[in-house]
Formats: C-alpha cells, sequence, structure tokens
C-alpha cells in the first residue's frame, strides 16, 4: 500500500482538503491525522474493520480501550444519555483540548473501542483540521496515538510516516502538535473524580473545577496497580526509544552531582549516547556540551531564544512539548542510550514523569 502524505494548513484549509480522508473514514479505513496532542490513527466508531485495522497496524493488545473524539456537543449528545452538570461544566471549561472523560459505554459503539470495558473515553480535540474531519466523516473517530505500540508517540507527520510507511493510506500533516503529550484520562463516575493517566492538561487546572481530584498512581500502591490497573493502558511497556533511556529522578536538592557522574560514566564506557538537559537551575559545563554535539539536547531554553525559561510552567510545558520528538531525533542518530534527568511533578510535570518512568530501563 503507498502512504500518501497530504500538507494541510491548519489555518487555512478547505474542506475538499478533508474530503478524501472522511470518505476513507467512511469507507472502514484507518488514516492518521495531528490533533493538539500527538498524532491519531483514527477510524469510524461504528466500522469493525476499521477498529480492527488499528489494533492490528499498531501491534496494540486488544484489551487496551480507544478514545472516542468528537467535534460537537451534539455528537456527544448522540453517544452519551445523560451529561451531569458537574460534567457539562468541564467540557465548557476544557473542550476541545486535552481532556479526555470517562462515560458509561453506549450500545451504539463497538465493544471492540472500549476493549469491552463499561465505560467509553471521550474528548474533543483542540486542533482545526481534526475537528473538520470528525465533522465531515459525520461519526464520532475511535484514535488512539498514531505510533508503532510501545514506540514514543508521534508529534510530526513524519513520526507517524517512519512507523506506518506502507502500512496506512494517509497521513494528514499537519505540523507539529503543540502539546507533545497524551491527553489527560479522568474517571468522574467515581467519588472522588480520579485522574488516571496524566497529560496535556494539568492536575492544577483540574483542580480549579474539581477541588477533590486524585491522581490514580499517588493513591494505589504500586503492586496493586501493576495486578489491577483500572485504566488498561498502564499496565503495558510504553513510549519507549530503541535506545535505552536512563532517568535520574528528581531530587529538590542535588540532581546536578548524579547526573555528572553518569554522564562520566557513559564517557568512560565510550557509549554512543544522547543527553537531554532539563533542569533550568544548572548548566552543564560546556566540555561535555563540546564532546556530545549535536547528542546534547537542551531543552531549558524557548525556540529561538538565548535566556533559559523562568518561569516552571513554561518550562514544563515546553519539554512536555518536546520530550517525545527529542526520544525519536536520537533514534534515529542511532544511539544506545539517551540519559534525562526528571523535572518536579507539577504543571507538565506530571505527565512528563508519567511518561519517562513507563519509557525507562534504568531509572536511578
Ligand atoms: P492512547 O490513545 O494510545 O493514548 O491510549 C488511550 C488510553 O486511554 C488507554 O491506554 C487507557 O489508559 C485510556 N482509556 C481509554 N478508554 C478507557 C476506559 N474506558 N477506561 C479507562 N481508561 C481508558
Ligand atoms: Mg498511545
Amino acid at each position: 500500500m503507498d502512504t500518501r502524505l497530504l500538507p494541510i494548513d491548519p489555518e487555512k484549509f478547505s474542506e475538499e482538503d478533508l474530503k478524501q480522508a472522511a470518505n476513507l473514514i467512511g469507507q472502514g479505513e484507518i488514516i492518521a491525522f495531528p490533533t493538539e496532542t500527538v498524532y491519531g490513527l483514527g477510524a469510524s466508531v461504528y466500522s469493525a474493520s476499521g477498529i480492527k485495522k488499528i489494533f492490528q497496524a499498531k501491534g496494540r493488545p486488544m484489551d487496551n480501550p480507544l478514545i472516542v473524539h468528537i467535534s460537537s456537543m451534539e455528537m456527544l449528545n448522540n453517544i452519551v444519555d445523560e451529561i451531569s452538570p458537574n460534567v457539562k461544566q468541564l467540557c465548557e471549561a476544557f473542550w476541545p483540548g486535552p481532556l479526555t472523560i470517562l462515560f458509561p459505554k453506549s450500545e451504539k459503539i463497538l465493544p471492540e473501542v472500549t476493549a469491552h470495558l463499561p465505560t467509553m473515553a471521550v474528548r474533543m480535540p483542540n486542533n482545526p483540521i481534526a475537528l473538520k474531519l470528525i465533522d465531515l466523516a459525520g461519526v464520532p473517530i475511535a484514535a488512539p496515538s498514531a505510533n508503532i505500540s510501545g514506540r514514543p508517540s508521534p508529534t510530526t507527520a513524519e513520526h507517524v510516516f517512519h512507523d506506518f510507511n506502507g502500512k496506512i493510506p494517509l497521513i494528514l500533516d499537519g505540523g507539529p502538535c503543540f502539546v507533545g503529550v497524551e491527553s489527560t484520562v479522568i474517571d468522574v463516575q467515581r467519588v472522588p473524580p480520579l485522574i488516571l493517566r496524566p497529560g496535556g492538561l494539568n492536575f492544577e487546572n483540574l483542580r480549579k473545577y474539581l477541588p477533590n481530584i486524585q491522581i490514580y498512581d499517588k493513591i494505589i500502591p504500586n503492586e496493586e496497580l501493576e495486578a489491577r490497573p483500572s485504566t488498561p493502558g498502564l499496565k503495558y511497556r510504553h513510549y519507549s526509544p530503541t535506545a535505552s533511556l536512563i532517568l535520574i529522578e528528581y531530587r529538590l536538592l542535588g540532581i546536578e552531582q548524579p547526573i555528572l557522574k553518569r554522564l562520566d560514566e557513559l564517557i568512560a564506557q565510550k557509549s554512543r549516547f544522547g543527553y537531554i538537559h532539563t533542569q533550568a537551575n544548572f548548566t552543564i559545563p560546556q566540555q561535555y556540551r563540546d564532546q556530545l554535539g549535536d547528542f546534547f539536547i537542551d531543552l531549558t531554553y524557548p525556540d529561538s531564544e538565548m535566556e533559559v525559561f523562568q518561569d516552571k510552567v513554561q518550562l514544563h510545558s515546553h519539554i512536555a512539548q518536546h520530550l517525545f520528538s527529542t526520544l525519536r531525533k536520537l533514534d534515529d542518530q542511532k544511539v544506545e542510550y539517551i540519559l534525562i534527568g526528571g523535572i518536579s511533578e507539577d504543571f507538565e510535570g506530571l505527565a512528563v514523569m508519567n511518561r519517562l518512568r513507563k519509557a525507562a530501563s534504568e531509572i536511578l
């Protein structure tokens, strides 16, 4: 199969540009499209063959449910019986945006979409191409991230092409995703409500609307989490580059020494490795930068500016936005190891650390 990469300018495109994509969805095909979080691999929630193709193409375990993407509240009303005032308020506050909400599963939706769970996860993406595509298709689109299962999620059309060239008919190229990590998944059926997966909408913002919201892996001990994950995606290894990822956990005082020590060891070992710098409060000495060259990637500077981020919210958003693409970039350079320092778990830091811990093969 030929895979077509179709550039679409998110700011000015015509319906015509997306008709072909919407038709493919209607015919039970799968296509990749941009969202604000990561690229998605979508099929109609009513097409058994389309849904099957998603799992097959990704190599995704059948017990890992998909998120249902909608383009309007009208579409939501078609698939849920009742929306409580609380949930309605959340939708109004955060949609379109990186928030996925669990609802009781509609009879209309194929059971494979939710991996036979009694709940379905729904979100309205904040990307004009995605919204128009869903609108033209006229059906909710089930879409996981458009990467081979286990790999870092795709934040550009090129990442999708890398993983799916020859396996899907079409990739809509709407440029890089500006959030860069997947949506926050919340369970509002429970009391108190729970963040099942931290993501692009941060805890601090959610808490303004759900003051008692808890974070799943902070309240459930690890062993129990492994044995009985309430959100199935949690039990699989995820987001991993081909290189072995070494994560140095964040320490309030003194992450600098452990990072320099591990850098020294990797250099002494003569390893081919990359280092991703995420600590705005210290600079890596020039000798390391010289030695590493292209394999040194600094995420502490805003794009095209000379000064490190002063604001933690902005720094953490920037790291989230570039995390997956940086892992993929270093992979392309065929490094054996990637070293990265952890960040504090506030703002996008919570989602970043969640992804890094799942991707890591060594945590110090
Ligand atoms: P992905 O689209 O690849 O980011 O994966 C979607 C993730 O959303 C899954 O791995 C689950 O963690 C979560 N999810 C989707 N549907 C449900 C559901 N019905 N109940 C709990 N978690 C869900
Ligand atoms: Mg995924």
